[in-house]
């Protein structure tokens, strides 16, 4: 790859273009005034960024001491940003590992632990009390997530009603990735799908693309007091995001590639939620998928989530 970034990756016939040629492409298509207002967050996030964030190489051209410079880096600017020390890492999948999700929706009782974990551990923005997980107050007898309601005040669990969280499904075949035209999404061999936030351009394609509802947009920096921030953090994951780029679920891939369980499942006081190696036989994933008559949202646009539902029966 060149060391401009704004000439591509460099490759020949890979298929990847600049993030400068993408914006200007934007541009004509829509005209100089909706123009101006698609990208207002990204003309302020633009402004703040500096010479050696928009020089950067794209995450899968980093060599090992490129990355190294950039999480010494990007460590500095938290602690200048926000004032805390905290450590940025990157480790990589593991041979033989294929994380999967299942849920148990018999004993999840629609108390949003999981959503609050979420949004603690992966150092979201706290005035729009971001999360990556949505919790949806079901009608008994209904699947269709579409008909549920993520905005339920009363006591849970309500008798007539069912509790169905959702989050990044990590579908085997991601239209969030194919629709990126910079590559700055992409899935990962232990399944996780993930966003490179540096190289992100913001255009907000995949989040459009994603028929879960499962990314989500910095409209503005994030706000987070010192003193809460998360310190443990990973370059692919919830490091703190920069203004103008897009995010999603990980699988809270910092914890569960060093052997840890998602925040939300630790989180969780009625046990619904089980996370494992989908690749390990003797895995409690594996034992649900093969006693639990699992299902899948949305099975019918064939995108093979790698997250499970079922009910006890
Ligand atoms: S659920 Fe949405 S964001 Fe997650 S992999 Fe599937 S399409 Fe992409
Ligand atoms: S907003 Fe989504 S589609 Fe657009 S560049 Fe970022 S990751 Fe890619």
């Amino acid at each position: 790859m060149s060391s401009d970034s704004n000439s591509g990756c460099g490759k020949e016939d890979c298929g990847c273009v600049s993030r400068r040629t993408v914006m200007k492409g934007v541009g004509v298509t829509l005209g100089a005034a909706a123009f101006a207002r698609a990208i207002a967050p990204l003309t302020e996030w633009a402004q703040n960024i500096s010479a050696d964030e928009f020089l950067q190489k794209h995450y899968k051209e980093l060599s090992l001491i490129d990355l190294k410079v950039v999480l010494r880096r990007l460590e500095k600017e938290t602690k200048e940003h926000y004032g805390a020390d905290v450590t940025i890492s990157d480790t990589k999948p593991q041979e033989g590992v294929k994380f999967g999700y299942a849920l148990n929706l018999s004993v999840c009782n629609g108390c949003r632990k999981c959503a609050e974990a979420c949004h603690l551990e992966n150092n979201h923005d706290r005035p729009s009390n971001q999360s990556y997980i949505r919790v949806f107050e079901m009608q008994k007898g209904s699947m269709d997530m579409e008909q549920g309601n993520a905005h339920y005040d009363k006591p849970v669990p309500q008798p007539d009603k069912f509790y169905m969280p959702v989050q990044c499904q990590q579908c085997e075949h991601p239209p969030c990735v194919d629709v990126c035209p910079v590559e700055a999404t992409w899935k990962e061999p232990d399944g996780i799908v993930v966003v490179d936030y540096n190289w992100c351009i913001g255009c907000r394609y995949c989040e459009a693309a994603c028929p879960y509802h499962a990314r989500r947009f910095n409209w503005t920096k994030p706000v987070i007091p010192k003193e809460e921030i998360n310190p443990d953090q990973g370059y692919l994951s919830n490091r703190i995001r920069p203004q103008g780029t897009m995010e999603k679920c990980t699988f809270c891939l910092h914890r569960t590639r060093n052997g840890r369980l998602p925040a939300c499942l630790e989180a969780c006081p009625t046990g619904a939620r089980v996370f494992g190696n989908l690749l390990d036989p003797n895995s409690e994933i594996r034992w649900v998928l093969e006693h639990k008559r699992v299902f899948i949202l949305k099975e019918d646009l064939g995108l093979k989530p790698q997250f499970f539902y079922f009910f006890d029966s």
